[in-house]
């Protein structure tokens, strides 16, 4: 699903990533922790294509077998519409639209009609839960039930692999248990991939695979 290949990142003569390799297979969910400055945040949006690497001629990027480091602005910004979710620790949902709306923004960007982009939407939050909170805007949500509408969001296009930063990191126990629990049940109902950064013990240990990284490179 992803292969990177010495992935490097410099700020100015920060080296903040330092000859990343990485290899996630499909349906994986995959932890990334580490100390604060490490590198994570940085190597999530550069996997999820947010951010480039230093390094193009020497390094690639693979994500469904497409080199994303090769791809014009306009090819990769339609490519991550379409394979790739994310999920921030907050939400940024847009107070302005109901939860239903939110959801199918993605799926407008990537024209999709609105029936169908509705009735996909509608399914996702049924399944989170939200049956009941369609027409709800975020300030009418808990905070639980506002990430599990970002989740849904991330989902609409049935992206390949979901990017979270940080997901539960601004909710309470409960809440961040549901969180946790929904990303398993969704991987194993839709088979996608997640490469999750977090500092949550639990969720980071009860991933398949568990990655450490440490000034710039993954240790273990
Ligand atoms: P982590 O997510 O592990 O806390 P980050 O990827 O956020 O680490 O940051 C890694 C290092 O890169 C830190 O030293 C941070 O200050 C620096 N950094 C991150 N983003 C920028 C930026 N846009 N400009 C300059 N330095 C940055
Ligand atoms: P976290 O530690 O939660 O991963 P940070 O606080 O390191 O996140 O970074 C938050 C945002 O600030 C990111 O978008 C990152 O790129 C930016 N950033 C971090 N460090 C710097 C820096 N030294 N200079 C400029 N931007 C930075």
């Amino acid at each position: 699903m992803i292969k990177a290949t010495n992935i490097n990142k410099f700020y100015g003569n920060l080296q903040v990533l330092k000859g990343v390799d990485l290899h996630i297979k499909k349906g994986e969910v995959v932890s990334i922790v580490g100390p604060s400055g490490a590198g994570k945040t940085t190597l999530l949006q550069i996997l999820g294509t947010l951010d480039t690497l230093s390094n193009k001629n020497d390094s690639s990027l693979l994500i469904n077998d497409e080199d994303v480091t090769k791809m014009s602005d306009k090819a990769m910004a339609k490519f991550r519409n379409s394979h790739i979710g994310f999920i921030f620790q907050f939400h940024q949902l847009l107070p302005e639209f109901t939860a239903l709306e939110n959801v199918c923004i993605p799926a407008f960007i990537k024209g999709t009609k609105k029936e169908k982009a509705e009735l996909r939407a509608a399914e996702l939050l049924e399944f989170l839960g939200l049956s009941h909170r369609l027409q709800h805007k975020p300030n009418e949500l808990s905070g639980g039930e506002q990430q599990r509408v970002a989740v849904a969001r991330a989902l609409v296009n049935s992206p390949s692999v979901i990017f979270a930063d940080e997901p539960s990191g601004n909710l309470d126990s409960e809440s961040a248990d549901n969180l946790h629990k929904l990303f398993f049940d969704l991987r194993d109902a839709f088979g996608q991939t997640f490469v999750i950064v977090t500092h949550n013990e639990e969720l980071a240990n009860m991933a398949d695979r568990k990655l450490i990284m440490v000034d710039g490179s993954i240790t273990r």
